[in-house]
């Protein structure tokens, strides 16, 4: 019998903080699969997330990644967002709001700059997403007065 999963049930996430597939708790879940989870060793928050299998160069989307690298730094962002967004789930992203609070891997669903991720959290009160357009920095986590 398999053990039933729900709010509190451990398991095997990928936490994008600490870069490792380690032991998870779930916080929230979407009918019966886990959809956000809390990493038992940073205590960071982030969507449930299983490693993507790592497919030695033949991607099936991209063909021929090691083509050119002219416009490097442009085509690597596109490419990282592209990424990043792979399995965006609608239900999962969070809307922008300076009110909300981010965590590394979260989806950011923004008014202006559309679907990103947040790659990095530098401080409590900002967040830097990786849209479509590129890397920005926003304010999070704003005390409503
Ligand atoms: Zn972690």
């Amino acid at each position: 019998m398999q053990k039933k999963i729900g709010v509190g049930s451990e398991l095997d996430s990928y936490c994008g903080k600490c870069k490792l597939l380690l032991n998870h708790v779930v916080v929230a879940m979407v009918e019966s699969d886990p959809k956000r989870v809390r990493c038992l060793t940073c205590q960071s928050e982030h969507n449930h997330r299983m490693p993507k299998p790592k497919s030695s160069g033949s991607r099936s989307r991209s063909s021929g990644s090691s083509r050119t690298t002219k416009t490097r730094s442009v085509a690597s962002a596109a490419a990282r967002w592209q990424a990043l967004l792979a399995d965006w789930d609608e239900e999962a992203a969070k809307s922008y709001s300076i009110y909300e609070t981010f965590s590394v891997n979260d989806w950011v669903s923004h008014p202006k700059f559309g679907k990103g991720g947040v790659i990095e959290v530098p401080g409590p009160d900002r967040i830097i997403t990786l849209f479509e357009s590129g890397e920005k920095m926003l304010m999070q986590g704003k005390k409503r007065a």
